[in-house]
């Protein structure tokens, strides 16, 4: 268990939470701030702090019970849409530092605003990043 970790202390059930859904490996509850009706988290039981020192297996189980609640929400909440995301480290907006994935009911017209698409960039460039990235 994560030292002082909130939602570690969810998963022990030592901390209150509306919990939604469990298994052995992960649990989703209610986000107490949402952005939207509905808006929840999924996290493994496992402490681990963010998308790049999640153990393999907890990112699958974690992924697959944000499927399940995803459906979950289209039929309980007739939402048209989920927008499921992760951020990861504290230039990304991270603040709970347990991996967490957050699920977002979406409704036609809603107030959640994304930034602008992006510009269309030089091909050339798009490249250049591909092959650093390639390795
Ligand atoms: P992050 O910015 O780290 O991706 O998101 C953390 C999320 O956890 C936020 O949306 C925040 O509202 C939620 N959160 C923070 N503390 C608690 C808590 O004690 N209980 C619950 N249910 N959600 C929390
Ligand atoms: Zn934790």
């Amino acid at each position: 268990m994560g030292e002082d970790c909130i939602f570690c202390a969810i998963a022990a059930g030592e901390a209150p939470a509306e919990i939604l859904d469990q298994d052995e490996h992960t649990v989703a509850f209610m986000d107490i701030n949402p952005w939207a009706r509905g808006h929840a988290l999924v996290i493994p039981r496992r402490h681990a702090k963010n998308l790049l020192e999640i153990d393999q297996a907890d990112l699958a189980h974690t992924v697959v019970a944000a499927k399940r609640l995803a459906d979950r929400m289209r039929t309980a909440l007739a939402c048209e849409g989920v927008t499921l995301f992760n951020s990861c480290g504290q230039a990304a907006g991270q603040v709970v530092p347990h991996f967490h994935v957050h699920l977002v009911p979406r409704y036609e017209g809603d107030m959640l605003v994304w930034p602008e698409r992006g510009e269309q960039a030089d091909p050339e460039v798009i490249a250049e990043l591909a092959s650093e990235l390639r390795g």
